[in-house]
């Protein structure tokens, strides 16, 4: 499994050309409108290529794993996967509110699954030290019967079921969830599996059904490993980064082999669905920190998965952001970004945080 390769190359930034182009919302506006669209990765490629990214002697850029249908069995049921099929099969569709189904879904779905595959694989194989899978559809609300909240498959469950089961790999696996909303799916993947901590940052949003409760700990095994640190809309980038007072003791005591990022950005101050006001530093100051952690725990083994995050101003900032700070270079934020925001939430981050490292005490000690 673990392959010596030639090239060893720091970040590995794992993307196709497809998902800028595929699976396009199929109404125009006022009948239907989705903020996840193509558009969201052609601008972020285009902006890195201006950026000269890809010529980066420390960045290699990897395609997609071309996955067999049957991996994505994994995470999913076989009636679903095939639903998907045949409703792509058929033109498409829209399976409930926000998800919609083109003719090309299934296509682009299997292959933002085999994007995550190939970020952990070639982390876990020492090709890059870090990897960014820059793909689309989200996965982090997708269940194994089910399409949900933009998400067609769950990109990261079945990426992790997928080393396990291919590349009998049976370390232990941190998940940070920093996307604005709660990442029902993976969480429900993960909560008895003593071998996989989710943790997940997030909005609380009630009105839209989503949970993410802080006394949602997990359960059997995995108690204690499901960990939610709900904010209030209006978060800034220093309530943010309180995530490392919960996330640093406790993985420095759970000594993951890997950490992946569900990396969302639709905490930043300008997406239109999200409503706190992160700018694209924080994701800098985030990645930094993880950075480090994840040195001192796991040689540095870091991968960062696209959620949502639908600014398309803000997130070819955001992403090269956090692709600055693992190349360990200097990142300069766009002017405009330069406001002042109001801090006004900063107090109630505080007591959830104290709430949420309390209710966690008896499960770690570090705490
Ligand atoms: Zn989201």
């Amino acid at each position: 499994m673990m392959n010596i390769m030639k090239h060893k190359s720091k970040l590995g930034i794992v993307t196709d050309g497809a998902f800028g182009l595929m699976h396009d919302p199929p109404y125009s506006k006022p009948s239907f409108i989705s903020f996840e669209n193509p558009s969201r990765i052609s601008h972020v490629i285009t902006y890195l290529k201006k950026q000269n990214i890809f010529e980066n002697g420390n960045v290699l850029r990897l395609e997609p794993l071309d996955i067999n249908e049957s991996a994505l069995n994994l995470a999913h049921s076989h009636y679903y996967i095939d639903s998907i099929k045949r409703i792509s099969s058929l033109g498409g569709g829209l399976l409930e509110d926000e998800v919609f189904v083109t003719e090309d879904t299934f296509t682009i779905a299997k292959m933002a699954v085999g994007g995550a595959i190939q970020a952990i694989l070639s982390i876990i194989s020492g090709e890059v030290n870090q990897s960014f899978a820059l793909i689309r559809p989200p996965g982090h609300h997708a269940l194994r019967e089910k399409a949900s909240g933009l998400c067609i498959f769950n990109n990261i469950a079945n990426a992790i079921y997928y080393v396990r089961d291919y590349m009998n790999y049976q370390e232990k696996i941190a998940i940070i969830d920093i996307d604005d909303h709660f990442g029902d799916g993976l969480a429900r993947y993960f909560y008895e599996d003593p071998n996989v901590l989710y943790f997940s940052i997030h909005e609380y949003d009630f009105e839209m059904g989503d949970v993410g409760l802080m006394d949602e700990l997990g359960a059997s095994e995995g108690l204690g490993k499901n960990i939610n640190f709900p904010v209030p809309p209006g978060i800034v980038n220093q309530d943010f980064l309180k995530l490392f007072d919960v996330v640093k003791p406790i993985l420095q005591e759970f000594r993951p082999s890997m950490i992946i990022v569900a990396t969302g950005f639709d905490m930043y101050f300008a997406d239109p669905i999200g409503n706190c006001q992160l700018t694209s530093i924080a994701y800098y100051q985030f990645a930094k920190n993880l950075l480090k952690l994840s040195e001192d725990i796991c040689d540095g083994k870091l991968a960062f998965i696209l959620e949502g995050g639908y600014s398309i101003i803000g997130l070819k900032y955001c992403v090269l952001a956090i692709i600055k700070a693992l190349l360990n270079e200097t990142y300069n934020p766009p002017e405009f970004e330069n406001i002042s925001l109001p801090n006004v939430v900063s107090n109630e981050v505080d007591k959830i945080r104290n709430t949420l490292i309390k209710l966690l005490t008896p499960y770690w000690r570090n705490l």
